[in-house]
């Protein structure tokens, strides 16, 4: 499974926000999907829709995100 990258910096390590501001680590699938990185953790309940880079301040929609 090949993991989309982030447009400025070129890394796959991501998270995403819940309502309470936790955060969850997650990488993105070349199909848009937004996966935990460790599979014992749940997306359910955080925001899908944006997620951040940990490498850099970029943050956006997952499908923003670049093929290596
Ligand atoms: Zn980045």
């Amino acid at each position: 499974m090949k993991k989309k990258l982030c447009p400025q910096c070129k890394i796959a390590a991501m998270f995403v926000k819940n309502a309470e501001g936790k955060r969850l680590l997650v990488y993105v699938t070349d199909q848009a999907v937004v996966v935990p990185k460790y599979p014992e953790e749940s997306t359910d309940g955080f925001d899908l829709s944006e997620v951040f880079c940990l490498g850099c301040s970029w943050h956006g929609s997952p499908k923003r995100l670049v093929d290596y």
